[in-house]
């Protein structure tokens, strides 16, 4: 579950105001979401992350885009804070950014508004017992919906002193669970040579599970470019059989070099002292689909779901 902390108005038309979710991107442009036809505008002309602060605005497509009236050109990012307007072209499509209510609008990691969920400004505990500010209030350090998990008995698989498995709450495979340390993580960038032994104990905890489903192949990794801010491990099972596997989107998440393999992680914290993200990664998502058993090309889900299934 992600926690919208700001959304942006379309300050000439009424058009749907457009949540930003803490420390997700989300790619803005011409389409059905603004909805701007300039074609001078490409679909994905700007990419937004919610952060403390404000809203980090990187430009991706050709034609400049201004924050608060300072102009945009492709490659270079601005903070729009809150008050401030963001103008897709130079001078046209302005869109005022807002800050939510403390809560914000909550969307779970498959994007859809939680409206029954209970707005809560208690503090929570962590897995430590310790008390935590809840994560629409606070930093986006911590993945309120993996930290609900990491202390919820059904969801729990293991622990350890610096970690908890738990089942992934949307399993994109018959067996989908997430190793998460213990230790506040926010991203794989703030690793350091002091975390190889925690990596390590991930990687190991996360392989003896896969040995309670001997009849099983998995593979354990990290996504790219994660949408829940603390660190987690994927350990999956290949057969990707699960009603929760629907998108381009999944499949390319785990079936593409966007999903980085455990040693690799491992391995770099080990020799280079950290770990350093590749840029590209969010290409690999719109990749065409491909069986990752037989390397089949496939038109959409839905065949590459009857397909995968072929091989079990
Ligand atoms: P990513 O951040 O892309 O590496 O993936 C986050 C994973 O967390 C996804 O596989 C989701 O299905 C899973 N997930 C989202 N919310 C929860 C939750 N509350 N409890 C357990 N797993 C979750
Ligand atoms: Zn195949």
């Amino acid at each position: 579950m992600n926690i919208e902390r700001y959304f942006l108005r379309n300050e000439s038309e009424a058009t749907v105001d457009i949540g930003l979710p803490d420390n997700q991107e989300v790619f803005i442009g011409r389409g059905p979401l603004t909805k701007i036809k300039d074609s001078r505008l490409s679909r994905n002309h700007l990419r937004l992350m919610g952060v403390v602060g404000g809203v980090l605005v990187h430009q991706l497509g050709h034609n400049r885009s201004a924050v608060n009236g300072t102009l945009l050109a492709k490659g270079s990012e601005l903070l729009l804070k809150p008050g401030q307007v963001l103008h897709l072209l130079e001078g046209k499509f302005p869109f005022r950014l807002f800050q939510t209510e403390r809560e914000g609008v909550k969307r779970d990691s498959e994007g859809k508004v939680k409206t029954s969920e209970k707005k809560s400004s208690e503090k929570m505990e962590d897995i430590n017992g310790r008390k935590v500010e809840s994560v629409g209030k606070a930093s986006g350090h911590w993945s309120q919906g993996l930290l609900a998990s990491m202390n919820d008995p059904k969801m729990k698989v293991l622990e350890t002193e610096n970690l908890v498995i738990i089942k992934d709450k949307y399993p994109k495979a018959e067996h989908h669970f997430l190793v998460l340390p213990r230790e506040k993580l926010t991203s794989l960038k703030v690793l350091n040579d002091e975390h190889v032994d925690l990596l390590e104990e991930m990687d190991r905890e996360g392989r003896n599970i896969c040995e309670n489903y001997p009849n099983h192949q998995f593979k354990l990794g990290y996504h790219a470019i994660p949408s829940m801010s603390q660190v987690h491990l994927h350990v999956i099972s290949q057969d990707f059989n699960s009603a929760c596997l629907k998108t381009k989107k999944h499949w390319n998440s785990f079936n593409t070099d966007y999903f980085i393999p455990s040693k690799s992680v491992l391995n770099e914290v080990r020799t280079e002292g950290r770990f350093v993200e590749q840029g590209s990664a969010k290409d690999l998502l719109s990749a065409p689909l491909q069986c990752h058993k037989c390397g089949e090309r496939q038109k959409n889900m839905p065949d590459l779901k009857q397909h995968v299934i072929t091989h079990l």
